[in-house]
């Protein structure tokens, strides 16, 4: 009777879930200007559905691109008569959901039998709440659960504190998932959590920062996408926002904040996965976000997690000119960077959001640098493609261990450098 139960849940589960059968991902490489200008319209083409995980930006740069199975002929086509070459990064993406799906079924069992959350496996929304609980009542010394707002389905918005004590001090800012599809960042953002509240007072580094300055975590930064990736499609990026006149859902939240808002890389169109939306902060998650950080007033440093590329930004993304911090920042992302690759040898490229990637407005790296707060970094996580937004579970804590060496970095860096 229970196997039945669990099959027909699983089953009920799985009926609604959005498929990928046949849904290939290409990598393109445009070797030169003019290739990358057929990509571009290429992506303007909106019949042919096309997802771009990594989009064109210069000749340089590979191009990821989902393409829906009944496409794909037409898009290999088109470059190949454009002789641009490509490789397969993904034969079948369906394959791929249908493995993450098998061992996250077998990891919870697991997980349940051993009666302790596991870091090494993606959770649910829920999990994920019920392990911040765990956390702050485990470390109430120093943890404690802030709720800064509601989604747009009304889902609460939690902020994890990390403070010694006293108030009003200098805080560093931490954000994770604000793409709903990028698994590793938000599973990557609880294990910080967890690891910042037990090394106080063990790391001599972590303690001195926390006897300084508070961090504020967000470890999922856009729930209704995050949910939505679990139960129907997990490749949703945006959030799930209703666009009056269209039949489209969502905002791309990293092109909605007050930062050269509509400007270059972001699109007008609401079905396109990088909409900026209808105005700057129309999504509550970010306008609940800049709330906070306007009315906290001392926020040193906001530190935001992405995947996949490994790649350590700072601004611009909506304009190509060098913020005045530029040769300070630029030292300490290498540094950091430096910090990441001497765990396994994980190479991170450091830069602007423009000379790294391309021009993307309306970010919360640039919000945060034209408001003052000087250490804004924004990090894409592992890894450069071989699994882009499926990043198998097993490769979680190291990802996990190795950012939080160079989110340590900047920490240090901003403790000592904070009156
Ligand atoms: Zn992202």
């Amino acid at each position: 009777m229970k196997l039945i139960l669990i099959f027909s849940a699983l089953l009920g589960a799985s009926l609604c879930l959005k498929t990928f059968v046949g849904h290939q991902v290409l990598r393109i490489q445009a070797r030169n200007e003019e290739e990358v200008k057929q990509l571009r319209l290429l992506e303007s083409l909106e019949h042919l559905e096309l997802d771009f995980w990594i989009s064109p930006s210069t000749s340089g740069r590979p191009v990821d691109v989902r393409i829906p199975a009944n496409n794909v002929q037409a898009v290999k086509a088109f470059l190949e008569s454009n002789g641009i070459a490509y490789s397969i990064l993904i034969e079948d993406l369906q394959a791929l959901l249908d493995k993450e799906k098998e061992d996250m079924a077998y990891s919870k069992q697991l997980e349940r039998s051993s009666n302790s959350f596991s870091y090494a496996i993606y959770h649910t929304l829920d999990e994920l709440y019920e392990e911040l609980d765990r956390i702050a009542y485990e470390f109430s010394k120093i943890v404690t659960k802030i709720k800064i707002g509601e989604s747009y389905e009304k889902r609460p918005l939690y902020v994890l504190q990390f403070s010694s004590g006293g108030s009003n001090r200098p805080a560093i800012w931490l954000d994770a998932g604000i793409h709903s599809r990028e698994w590793v960042t938000q599973a990557s953002a609880i294990w910080i959590a967890r690891k910042i509240a037990s090394d106080y007072g063990k790391d001599p580094s972590i303690t001195s920062l926390l006897d300084k300055m508070d961090i504020f975590l967000l470890t999922v930064a856009n729930p209704d996408g995050y949910v939505f990736t679990h139960t129907s499609d997990r490749m949703w990026r945006k959030t799930r926002s209703k666009i009056p006149g269209s039949l489209c859902y969502g905002v791309d939240p990293n092109r909605n904040w007050d930062a050269g808002f509509g400007g270059p890389g972001a699109s007008s169109y609401p079905c396109s996965e990088s909409y900026h939306g209808p105005s700057a902060n129309s999504e509550v998650e970010v306008k609940s976000v800049v709330n906070f950080i306007k009315n906290h007033g001392k926020i040193r440093a906001f530190l935001t997690l992405h995947s996949y590329s490994q790649l350590l930004m700072y601004p611009y993304g909506y304009k190509c000119t060098e913020p005045a911090d530029h040769d300070e920042l630029d030292a300490l992302g290498r540094a950091a960077a430096n910090s990441i690759q001497s765990l396994y040898g994980t190479s991170f490229q450091v830069g602007s959001i423009c000379k790294v990637i391309y021009p993307a407005s309306g970010g919360s790296i640039d919000w945060s640098y034209d408001y003052g707060i000087k250490y804004s970094f924004a990090l894409e996580l592992r890894d450069t493609g071989r699994y882009g937004f499926l990043l198998p579970a097993n490769q979680i804590i190291p990802t996990a261990n190795e950012t939080w060496l160079g989110l340590k970095t900047i920490m240090e860096h901003v403790r000592d450098n904070t009156e």
